[in-house]
């Protein structure tokens, strides 16, 4: 059991970075794919348990879809890289982009901010050093990879309504936490809400965080009228080892 989850985390950890970060092409990926599939089925021809199968399974389709997000990303970051042009914003270092909607932060190991050219002439003072806050919060925090993380899960947790709200849940906390950020460095509330309000844009398919993503939840909580967490976390985490369990049983009542 521990050989086979060892193997495969390894043969998966391979594919994964390789989507994310390889110069080849799919097919190389695809060929390393294989080699890890091969690598991973060893063990378990050994006799090894079909649950273990299971978890590797899930365990590798988990690791190949954030390589998946991570390559998109790291596509997308590359292209606003390409056509900016870094400047410093009072002490914070960006990138200037001509006709980005809203500032975001993209990158997954080394997260920069795009900052959208001449918004800041757009701002208030306080606006634009409240704006700035935030989105070094996203740089320090590695939002990207967090926000790559959970859309890369959203295709099996976003199945049901509950799934969905805990994601949306989870995307609002990255935002809430840039804000708490920002107020703890001496941002107003309103400075926040206002940027959010003439900021607002709609929210890219990949993930990259950004100012303009209006989450309800996280207006509230700028107004200081956020709902009372849920224990959302746990439910999902529940239904998750349910369903990790149906298809281990499913597998096993196959096999024998
Ligand atoms: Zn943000």
């Amino acid at each position: 059991m521990r050989l086979v989850v060892v193997v495969s985390i390894a043969a998966a950890v391979v594919v994964g970075a390789c989507l994310a970060l390889g110069p080849g092409s799919g097919s190389d990926c695809a060929a390393m794919a294989v080699v890890g599939c091969s690598a991973a089925a060893a063990p378990l021809r050994a006799g090894l348990d079909v649950a273990s199968m299971a978890a590797t399974i899930l365990a590798a389709l988990g690791v190949v879809a954030f390589g998946v997000q991570a390559r998109q990303h790291r596509r997308l970051a590359g292209s606003l890289a390409r056509t900016s042009r870094p400047r410093l914003l009072g002490d914070v270092p960006v990138a200037v982009v001509e006709g980005l909607a809203a500032p975001a932060v993209a990158g997954l190991f080394r997260p920069t901010i795009f900052w959208p050219d001449g918004l800041e002439r757009r701002l208030a003072d306080r606006e634009l050093t409240a704006v700035l806050l935030h989105e070094r919060h996203h740089q320090r925090a590695f939002a990207p990879a967090r926000l790559a993380a959970l859309t890369s899960i959203e295709p099996v947790v976003g199945l049901s309504g509950f799934g969905q709200r805990w994601l949306e849940r989870r995307r609002a906390d990255i935002e809430i936490a840039a804000d708490a950020y920002a107020i703890q460095a001496g941002a107003g509330r309103s400075d926040l809400a206002r940027a959010l309000l003439r900021l607002d844009s709609e929210p890219t398919a990949v993930a990259i965080a950004g100012y303009g993503h209006v989450s309800d939840l996280r207006l509230l909580h700028l107004l200081g009228d956020a709902p009372p967490p849920k224990h959302e976390g746990i439910a999902v985490t529940a239904a998750l080892v349910v369903v990790v369990g149906l298809i281990a049983c499913g597998a096993m009542a196959i096999a024998a």
